[in-house]
């Protein structure tokens, strides 16, 4: 253990490499002086970490930004106000501090004891949040320094420790071809995990290997004999398998210890790829192979880059053993992964960060293709850094969606029933709207009531995921069918008056069924329900109704009445299925009408009445039915808040105006009435008037009109009429 950098720099200036001395010390001096008074489980002084963690990283050629992350990487985490990502910006510069920040987030990742499926997510969260690969490389570093001193820690830290370590450290070092770093890892979460399994494997190889303790070496000088005679270069190397390779094999897959084939192993590494071929020759005409164990790794590299010819054989005492064959460069490759490939790539400056995690994408999305799925995890979709967003459920699970995912996915994605009730969101501790764009690293809550009426329609434009859409469209299918025909007719009844033919109610209808057929669907009903869960889009089935509008308007079915004018503005009066103007509290899109003792506008506060069986009847605030409704203590929980929704005031749509006349009796009133109404292009509705003895004429006046500024027009145009002395609102 050290307390200062001579180690360091000694490494660092072997090196080929030009490292920044200056900056590596006064990174060092800086950490120093942050842990300054800390000190670790062991009892030995906390600095001593971060510099074991920087050996490492100078072990596997990283650049100077990563040695003095590494130095650094627990003072913003550990050291209060002495250190912060700022301060380290301001003295080392966007590159260290970016990695510092990278490091100390990973930090704030809950690894828990999970299900197979969730530590997948954490692998990739992970990732995810690396942003920088180096980040990755310096996090495998600090896991590895931190694991070979376990020993101090608590027997529960130890497990814990230990079982993120094999669940996702390990798994990562192996996907970045990082293999000495994957196999002390290995080694070392196995000791605390399965100490017994550990001690039985290991003794059962110092018991194998003690019988034949000369086999490697004696294999290992044949060997060389040989290639020296054909004028080889040549390094060679005997090992015996790891003892965690071995446990896994005979645990994980059953094999008894004599099944173990590659027991023993004898590396060759050579200078050119075109040497491991005659190599092989060599060892193939020396020895026996045994059938099926040649693997041509350089001609088909492994997903993490690996490359090596392998092949069994069978030495003396008929002892298997199995031979790699490889070159300098597969070598470096082999043993630091990614970190060999940054170490050629070092040179090229131009290689940006960019390029690199494209690269490492590739390959990594070549695990599909994997020719040995036995050595090979589940494939990992690194494209996480431009496509997913991940965040924690309150219980620290991972949940994966896609890039934009709002609140309501997240809600979905956990369950239906959870989207279905949702009536709010909690992000990071903070109520937020439910229609927030989640980030990676978020904790994610979504809130529920019982009493949720259910989703809103609104929620299908705005969900990213199309599982979410589904579920909110299974939903209304369901749940809402009357409510799905009832706001489809409407949608459709908008659409064909686009085209302004006048068609009647049958004709509608015959275009209706004539849609639903060619969807290969039966019933008008069922069409519009498909419409209103949204599984057909008005919109995108659009030129199918200009053509069936086409069809039977040239056909010459069309008669047109005497009515048919009349009929065509009753029509545009307001009626059970116009709901998009009125928006109820806690219900979505319910059927509305309009109550006739009042007849509310647009603009005029209004109320509404949960009827039994009628949908929602809207009133007036002030009708006197409400007034006395509210008091009542049978009806009063059925009324509920109602507003006009923002469309309202846009719509055409007439609604139904009564209107209180009194005048002196003359014989012009009813066309002076009339022509003003018409000066102004307000359809009469009905007109009753009575002349009174009295020299008055009371007349009930019933217009169209389209809100309430609407009508106050009316109202001072027919004030303004010679004769008229009063005009109020209301019937008499
Ligand atoms: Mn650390």
């Amino acid at each position: 253990m050290h307390t200062d950098i001579t180690e360091l720099l000694d490494m660092l200036s072997k090196s080929k490499h030009n490292y920044d001395f200056d900056m590596i010390k006064s990174a060092f001096e800086f950490a120093q002086i942050c842990h300054e008074g800390q000190f670790r489980k062991s009892g030995e002084p906390y600095i001593t970490h971060p510099i074991a963690v920087a050996e490492l990283v100078a072990s596997l050629d990283l650049d100077t930004s990563s040695i003095c992350a590494a130095l650094l990487h627990d003072t913003v985490e550990d050291c209060g106000d002495k250190a912060t990502i700022e301060i380290i910006k301001d003295k080392f510069g966007n590159e260290v501090s970016e990695l510092v920040d990278g490091l100390t987030k990973l930090v704030a990742i809950p690894f828990n004891d999970k299900e197979e499926e969730h530590i997948e997510n954490l692998r990739k969260m992970f990732l995810a949040m690396s942003k920088d690969i180096r980040v990755i490389f310096i996090k495998l570093c600090d896991r590895l320094h931190n694991m070979r001193t376990l020993s101090s820690h608590y027997e529960y830290k130890q497990r814990t420790i230990a079982l993120e370590t094999m669940h996702v450290y390990a798994p990562l070092a192996h996907r970045l071809g990082m293999q000495k770093i994957k196999q002390e890892l290995e080694l070392l979460a196995l000791q605390y995990l399965d100490p017994i399994g550990y001690d039985e494997v290991k003794k059962h190889i110092e018991e194998k290997y003690g019988k034949n303790k000369d086999f490697l070496d004696n294999a290992q000088n044949n060997i060389a004999n040989k290639l020296n005679e054909q004028n080889i270069k040549f390094g060679i190397e005997g090992r015996v398998k790891s003892i965690y390779s071995i446990y896994k094999k005979m645990y994980n897959q059953n094999k008894s210890f004599e099944e173990i084939y590659d027991f023993y192993a004898i590396r060759i590494i050579v200078d050119t790829e075109l040497e491991c071929y005659t190599v092989l020759g060599i060892i193939h005409e020396m020895f026996n192979s045994m059938p099926g164990r040649f693997k041509d790794y350089i001609s088909t590299p492994k997903p993490n880059m690996y490359r090596s010819l392998h092949t069994t054989v069978i030495g003396r005492d008929g002892i298997p053993f199995e031979v790699q064959i490889r070159t300098w460069e597969m070598h470096a490759v082999a043993e630091y992964g990614l970190a060999a490939h940054w170490k050629y790539k070092d040179g090229t400056n131009d290689d940006s960060l960019d390029n690199k995690l494209k690269w490492i994408r590739t390959i990594l999305e070549t695990e599909h293709e994997s020719l040995d799925p036995d050595e090979v995890l589940r494939p990992l979709k690194i494209d996480i850094f431009e496509d997913e967003t991940f965040v924690f459920t309150p219980k620290g699970d991972v949940i994966n969606l896609p890039n934009g995912a709002t609140g309501i996915d997240f809600a979905y994605a956990i369950h239906s029933a959870v989207g279905n009730k949702m009536v709010g969101l909690k992000i990071n501790g903070m109520i937020a709207p439910i229609d927030t764009v989640l980030k990676t690293g978020q904790i994610v809550e979504v809130l529920t009531s019982a009493s949720s009426k259910g989703p809103n329609r609104d929620w299908l434009k705005i969900v990213k995921t199309g599982e979410a859409k589904n579920k909110i469209r299974q939903w209304f299918k369901r749940e809402k069918r009357n409510e799905n025909i009832a706001l489809a007719a409407n949608d459709f009844d908008r659409e064909l008056n686009h085209y302004n033919k006048n068609l009647t109610d049958a004709e509608k209808d015959t275009i209706l069924l004539n849609l639903a057929k060619r969807h290969g669907i039966q019933s008008a009903d069922d069409f519009l329900n498909a419409i209103g869960y949204g599984a057909i889009s008005i919109s995108k089935i659009s030129p199918r109704i200009k053509s069936e509008v086409d069809k039977i308007t040239t056909s010459g079915i069309e008669t047109p009445t005497p009515f048919a004018n009349i009929q065509h503005e009753s029509k545009k009066l307001a009626n059970t299925k116009n709901t998009s103007a009125v928006i109820i509290e806690g219900l979505d899109n319910c059927q509305a009408k309009f109550a006739h003792c009042c007849n509310p506008l647009p603009g005029d506060n209004i109320i509404g009445f949960i009827t039994k069986g009628y949908g929602i009847s809207i009133h007036k605030y002030d009708c006197p039915n409400a007034v006395k409704g509210l008091q009542d203590p049978e009806s009063k929980d059925r009324w509920v808040t109602a507003s006009w929704s923002s469309s309202s005031a846009k719509s055409n749509t007439l609604y139904q105006a009564d209107i209180l006349i009194l005048a002196n009796n003359s014989i012009s009133l009813l066309s002076d009435i009339s022509m003003a109404l018409s000066d102004l292009r307000v359809d009469i509705l009905s007109m009753n008037s009575k002349s009174g003895k009295d020299g008055i004429t009371t007349i009930n006046l019933s217009v169209g009109a389209k809100s309430t500024e609407h009508f106050n027009n009316i109202i001072s145009r027919l004030k303004n009429i010679k004769n008229v002395f009063e005009v109020t609102r209301g019937k008499s």
